[in-house]
């Protein structure tokens, strides 16, 4: 039977991206509809979405919320495959320069935001007669979608066969605000409970979603144990556990349409498992670019990240002294806290024949990087599911990883002595751990035909989404 379903997302590439969030948002709706389903998407209008290259249009509906005095409306756009993407625009709460706020931070109104935006999403609905088997809500910012459902639109009969599933990309990220912003959700007092969105004296939209939905997911089996610890769980452990029965562990794909080297239009020559050796030119590249003086076999080391705690980057902090004595040359392409975002900084300013930093968002260098490079480090603290590893893998850049999360269940040990694995693992979060690991790597870069095999490893691996697609549909259909 074919399914009526409709993702919710604050981000989606590529109208909208600070992180994997927006890839899975963008990749998940194609390899649904190719199985046969009808996939919608509905996120808020921000500026960028106008910069996608996609026609928008208005589509002349005026959107009144029953918790909110002010008026939305709706427009369309569309995914690769003709998938309709509905945008909820007003411009008070969407029409801003960032998505969430200054990276980082969160705008002072992120509760009327989202909470409008929930809102605007049923009542879109609704308005355009569409009747979903299942609403797929993603991360906090859809958190109160399960909620209104199950109360406020309890009794109505446009709702009475709608489940919901909501997936957890980041339990780091909770949506926890003052109780005194209750009121501007329009949910009344009696949900203010430990039973409901009540967590730890604050209102909290994560804890909305993993209460009320009808199925919890989160993007790699690793996460969906490792959320359900003290030390992972966030303060939410005691409630995943509760609904460990429903809650499952998919991890993400892989848009090969957007991350393969053989067609990749961003990098400075394509190349594949049978044409290895264009990969050279990519390198060269980024040489080029940054102005680095290498030996012809010295690796180029890269990052790719939102400059957060979560990834580790004080691992890498600890590790400088030690890695400042390696014949190596490290890049660094990320946003985010100020002390990363100087430490990266003041390093290449000592070490500029070696270090690069770029300090923006930057999807085509991203591309750029990842083709160039030989290795991508990942010693993230935590990792739901982590995507750069997974593409790294398909451009023949090993990801030496912490074993952690996605990272866990997407890159396998290489073993020199079998030729199997992709990667390189560490389990303690400790800066010998890491070096350890990466002396392990950079031993085998060393030997080129080992290098060349663990690299044509992961260029073999087939992280596409249709299989992860296929699990969200089992799901959808469990949905009670
Ligand atoms: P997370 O969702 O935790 O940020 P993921 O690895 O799942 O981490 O996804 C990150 C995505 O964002 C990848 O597509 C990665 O290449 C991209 N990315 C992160 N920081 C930057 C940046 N500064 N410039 C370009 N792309 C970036």
């Amino acid at each position: 039977m074919q399914l009526k379903i409709l993702l919710v997302s604050a981000e989606v590439h590529p109208f909208a991206k600070t992180g994997g969030l927006a890839d899975v948002s963008g990749a998940l709706p194609p390899a649904l509809k190719k199985l046969g389903h009808d996939i919608r998407v509905i996120m808020p209008k921000y500026p960028c979405t106008a910069k996608a290259g996609r026609k928008i249009q208005s589509l002349r509906i005026d959107l009144k919320l029953p918790g909110f005095s002010q008026k939305g409306s709706l427009f369309k756009s569309e995914l690769s495959g003709g998938i309709p993407v509905y945008l909820i625009k007003h411009d008070g709460y969407f029409k801003r320069k960032y998505i969430y706020g200054k990276p980082g931070t969160d705008y002072p109104d992120s509760v009327e935001r989202f909470a409008f935006f929930s809102q605007a999403v049923l009542e879109a609905i609704k308005n355009l007669d569409f009747k979903p088997d299942i609403i797929h809500c993603n991360d906090w910012h859809t958190g109160l979608i399960p909620v209104y459902l199950k109360s406020l639109y309890r009794k109505d009969p446009w709702f009475s066969h709608t489940k919901t599933l909501f997936s957890i990309h980041n339990l780091g990220y909770q949506g926890n605000f003052p109780h005194s912003h209750l009121k501007k959700t329009g949910l009344g007092e009696s949900l203010f409970r430990e039973d409901g969105i009540e967590f730890y004296g604050q209102i909290s939209f994560l804890k909305g979603g993993l209460m009320f939905a009808d199925t919890l997911s989160t993007v790699s089996p690793a996460y969906s144990q490792e959320i359900q610890t003290a030390e992972l769980g966030f303060g939410m452990e005691g409630i995943l556990q509760k609904r460990s029965s429903r809650l499952y562990g998919i991890l993400n794909g892989v848009d090969y349409s957007v991350w393969n080297p053989k067609i990749d239009p961003l990098i400075a020559a394509n190349y594949g498992p049978k044409s290895l050796s264009q990969k050279k030119h990519c390198r060269d590249d980024l040489i080029k670019t940054f102005s680095l003086r290498l030996n012809k076999k010295t690796p180029i080391l890269c990052m790719i990240t939102r400059l957060s705690e979560q990834k580790g980057i004080d691992l890498i902090m600890e590790a400088k002294d030690a890695l400042d004595e390696q014949d190596i040359s490290l890049l660094i392409l990320g946003t985010g806290s100020a002390q990363y975002e100087s430490f990266f900084k003041q390093w290449s300013r000592d070490r500029p024949d070696r270090i690069a930093t770029v300090l923006k968002f930057d999807e085509s260098l991203g591309h750029r990087i990842l083709a160039g490079s030989d290795m991508l480090l990942m010693p993230s603290r935590y990792e739901p599911c982590g995507l750069t590893q997974m593409y790294a893998l398909k451009y023949g850049t090993v990801p030496v990883v912490r074993a952690v999360g996605g990272l866990k269940n997407s890159v396998q040990e290489f073993s020199p002595e079998t030729g199997k694995g992709t990667g390189f693992k560490f389990k303690t979060p400790q800066a010998k751990f890491f070096l350890k690991s990466l002396q392990k790597a950079l031993s085998c870069f060393d030997q080129s035909k080992t290098w060349k095999k663990l690299m044509l490893n992961g260029m073999a691996k087939d992280n596409s989404w249709e299989s992860a697609a296929k699990q969200y549909l089992r799901l959808y259909r469990k949905s009670p």
